[in-house]
C-alpha cells in the first residue's frame, strides 16, 4: 500500500522535473533566439545604413543624381551582405570568429573600399561592389565593438 503512494508520488515529481526540465529547455532557446535575432536584426540595420552611405559617397563622387530606387536596393544589398560572415561562420560557439571575421579581413576590406571609391573608374558594377563590401564591413564593425572583438587573423 505504502509503496504504491510512494511510487505514484514519485511518477508525479518524475513528471513535474520532465516538465521543468522542458520548460527550462523551451525558455533557454527562446532567449538564444532572442539574442540571435536581436543581433540579425542590429546586423541588417546598420548594413543598410553602409550600403546607403556608400551608395551615396559614390553618387557624389560620380557627381550623379541619387536615384530614390537605386538607394533602395543598396540599402537593401547592403542589409542582405551584413549578415554573410555570420553565415560563413555561424555563431554556434563563443570561438566561431575566425578569418572571416577578422581585423586582417577587416583592413583589407576598408583598403579596398577606399581605393575603389577613391579610383576614377567609378562604373555601376564597382559600385554595386563597393556596397557589397560596405555591408559586410559594417558587419565586422559591429562586431568590433562586442566585449569578445574580432581576432587578428583567427580565433
Ligand atoms: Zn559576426
Amino acid at each position: 500500500m505504502s509503496s504504491t503512494i510512494l511510487d505514484s508520488s514519485r511518477r508525479q515529481l518524475n513528471i513535474k522535473l520532465d516538465k521543468l526540465t522542458i520548460n527550462y529547455y523551451i525558455k533557454i532557446n527562446l532567449y538564444k533566439l532572442c539574442i540571435y535575432m536581436s543581433n540579425l536584426k542590429n546586423h541588417m540595420l546598420i548594413g543598410s545604413i553602409a550600403g546607403l552611405a556608400v551608395y551615396g559617397v559614390s553618387k557624389c563622387l560620380k557627381k550623379e543624381p541619387f536615384i530614390l530606387n537605386d538607394a533602395f536596393a543598396a540599402a537593401v544589398i547592403g542589409s542582405a551582405f551584413a549578415v554573410v560572415p555570420d553565415v560563413i561562420e555561424p555563431a554556434n560557439n563563443p570561438n566561431h570568429r575566425s578569418i572571416c571575421h577578422s581585423l586582417v579581413a577587416g583592413t583589407v576590406l576598408i583598403e579596398v573600399l577606399i581605393r575603389r571609391l577613391r579610383s576614377q573608374n567609378l562604373s555601376h558594377e564597382n559600385e554595386l561592389l563597393d556596397i557589397i563590401v560596405g555591408g559586410y564591413l559594417s558587419h565586422l564593425i559591429l562586431d568590433e565593438t562586442t566585449p569578445k572583438g574580432l581576432p587578428i587573423l583567427f580565433g
